[in-house]
């Protein structure tokens, strides 16, 4: 038995984050992980190696597009091995890096089941032995895992959640993608510039359906342009497995039932929230549909019992989501004053090419929470260094409120959109006016200057379009 201040369930980016900064706060913490190693989701089979993925997507892309740069490059070869080797690299590394950064500022770690055991402590089971430990605050941020379809079950090889189709052993020839999220986009991106034939099926309306419409429709024409088949407003029916592969039947938006035939499935239709089994069903925490609900400072109903990540009730399943509550929370625990994190300025960010970033509201948002809404937008086409990279689709389209000015709402679609992103981030979170970024300098020529003319565009005042 151990005494703590504070023992964290999960070490993902809620948990790990969490457990440094509270380390740096003189917090005496212990992270509780049951896998042999540090990370979570993000770094292991989710943020992380997909990024690396959606970079040498790219780079084959610029490859295969080198003439237009003026290279001339013979018997271009994808060595899909080294591709996978460098991801794998490329994450080890990175989780080595918080082993160091746990030394570094003194947390413990231990390997095992962790479960809420009452007030105060966390029994932890690792191969069938028991221990406890004490502490005085918990958080749990235990994460998620891939949903499936109703009668659809993951077998790993033909049928793939996140997790499988990022060690595949070739590339495939064909591939549906069910869901038109964040992951399943990227997914889509990346196996589409690697050859593979890739056909999305999504429910709703659009693709990126938690997006500004215009951002939906924008990447639905540049995906349809790459090649990429798209079924919106369609319901998988079944999933059978064959010699070849699977055949997917599914009803298209007029209601007609149709197949398709493909190597490989991704189901990207959502994550499930990992809270089973860890104690909460004892506590007085509300948990719903496997969600927990947290207050502002993301303190749930069982005092000493704080839950973050993507197991938070009416919270973005993001890894920067996940470590600022946190943050929040372990900052509160060590009495440093500390504002509840604002939903409304978490930015949203999807890899994909062309790249998606958002902040706040959409247009149909703001407009629904009768606010007096002025947009602008401006194309990437006026943006010189855009052309200089060779990549001038898409815009930067601003929400703001029509009197005041006050921005509302970014979305950018385009170079560097996750990148760009961050000067909106840090208008709306400094509480700046479309005005007050309008005298702001913009170095030139960068695409971050588009931002500049972005905000300017909403008082009908960009230059370069
Ligand atoms: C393919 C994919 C791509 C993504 N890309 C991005 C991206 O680019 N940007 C972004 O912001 N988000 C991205 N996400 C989402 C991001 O991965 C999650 O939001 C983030 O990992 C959530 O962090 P977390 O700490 O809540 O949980 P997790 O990262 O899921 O970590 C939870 C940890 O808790 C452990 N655990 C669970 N139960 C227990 C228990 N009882 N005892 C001990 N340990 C336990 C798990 O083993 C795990 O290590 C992506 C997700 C996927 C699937």
């Amino acid at each position: 038995m151990s005494n703590y201040d504070l023992a964290i369930i999960g070490s993902g980016p809620g948990g790990y984050v969490t457990a440094i900064r509270a380390g740096q706060l003189g917090l005496k913490t212990v992270v509780i992980e049951k896998d042999g190693f540090l990370g979570g989701t993000c770094l292991h089979v989710g943020c992380i190696p997909t990024k690396v993925l959606l970079h040498h997507a790219e780079l084959y892309d610029h490859f295969k597009n080198a003439a237009e740069y003026g290279f001339e490059v013979s018997g271009l070869k994808l060595n899909w091995a080294s591709v996978l080797a460098r991801k794998d690299k490329i994450v080890k590394k990175h989780a080595k890096g918080i082993e160091l950064l746990f030394r570094k500022n003194k947390v413990e770690s231990v390997t095992g089941w962790g479960r809420w055991a009452g007030p105060g402590r966390v029994s932890v089971e690792n191969a069938g032995k028991k221990t406890e430990i004490q502490s005085r605050n918990i958080i749990l941020a235990t994460g998620s895992e891939a949903r499936s379809l109703p009668g659809v079950e993951i077998d790993g090889q033909t049928v793939l959640s996140n997790r499988e189709i990022l060690e595949l052993p070739e590339v495939p020839k064909s591939l549906v993608v069910v869901g038109a999220g964040a992951v399943g986009v990227e997914f889509a991106s990346i196996f589409n510039s690697f050859g593979t034939e890739v056909t999305i099926l999504e429910m709703l309306p659009r693709v990126v359906p938690l997006e500004d419409e215009e951002i939906s429709a924008e990447l639905d024409k540049s995906f349809r342009k790459k090649g990429i088949k798209i079924f919106t407003e369609s319901k998988v029916d079944t999933v059978k497995k064959d010699a070849k592969g699977v055949t997917v039947s599914f009803k298209d938006k007029e209601g007609k039932a149709q197949t398709l035939q493909a190597e490989k499935i991704l189901i990207a239709v959502g994550r499930r929230p990992m809270t089973e089994n860890c104690g909460l069903e004892k506590s007085k925490a509300k948990v719903e549909r496997g969600f927990v609900h947290v207050g502002p400072l993301m303190e749930t109903a069982e005092p000493g019992l704080y839950a973050i990540g993507d197991i938070v009730a009416g919270m973005p399943q993001l890894a920067h989501a996940a470590s600022m509550e946190g943050i929040t929370a372990v900052t509160k625990m060590a009495g440093k004053p500390v504002q509840p994190l604002e939903r409304s300025r978490i930015p949203n960010a999807t890899y994909c090419e062309p790249q998606i970033g958002s902040i706040g509201l959409t247009e149909k948002q703001a407009r629904e929470a009768g606010r007096a809404v002025k947009t602008g937008k401006f194309p990437f086409v006026g943006n010189s260094k855009a052309t200089i990279l060779g990549s001038h689709g898409g815009f930067i389209k601003v929400v703001a409120d029509e009197e005041y000015g006050e921005i509302l709402g970014v979305h950018i679609i385009g170079p560097l959109a996750t990148e760009i992103l961050a000067e909106a981030v840090t208008a709306m979170q400094l509480e700046a006016t479309i005005d007050d970024m309008m005298a702001m300098v913009h170095a030139h020529p960068t695409v971050w200057e588009a931002m500049g003319d972005a905000f300017a565009s909403v008082r009908g005042m960009q230059i370069n379009v």
